[in-house]
Parts: structure tokens; C-alpha cells; sequence
């Protein structure tokens, strides 16, 4: 999970998008920048809006892990509202 010091700073989404439940693979665009969680071995990565997520070879899961799907666990608000 992110860490973060002071939780006052955060916003809780009341309404989430699509955005947060959707499951993203090896190379997808990445739909909005923030913070992504694999599913399968809680590994995070940083992911801006119009990249795609790293490749296939990014890392490795033991077979009964499954294969790397990221979720979206943190959205930064990079446009300062
Ligand atoms: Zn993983």
C-alpha cells in the first residue's frame, strides 16, 4: 500500500470511475496518472496519463500468482484542483 503521512491531504473518492475498477495489463495506455497496484503481489508503480503500463518482462509472479494486472490504488491530481 502507498504510504503517506498526513491523511487530511487526501480527498476519499465518494463516486469512483471506471478508472479505479478497471484491471490493466503488460503495455495498456494508462488512463489517468497515479499510483497502480499489481493484484497479484501488491508490487506499486507510478503511471502518468498517455504512457503505457511497463512491459510484460517488468517483473515475474510464481505461476499461482497469476499474471501481472495493475489496479489503480492512488490518483494524483496533476492538473491542481
Ligand atoms: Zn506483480
Amino acid at each position: 500500500m502507498a504510504y503517506y503521512t498526513d491523511n487530511s491531504k487526501f480527498d476519499k473518492i465518494t463516486n469512483p470511475s471506471a478508472v479505479w475498477g478497471n484491471e490493466y495489463g503488460p503495455g495498456d495506455a494508462v488512463p489517468a496518472s497515479g499510483i497502480y497496484r499489481c493484484i497479484g503481489c501488491k508490487k506499486e508503480i507510478t503511471s502518468n496519463f498517455g504512457d503505457k503500463f511497463p512491459p510484460q518482462n517488468h517483473h515475474q509472479h510464481p505461476v499461482q500468482t497469476g499474471a501481472v494486472r495493475w489496479k489503480m490504488n492512488v490518483w494524483t491530481n496533476t492538473e491542481g484542483k
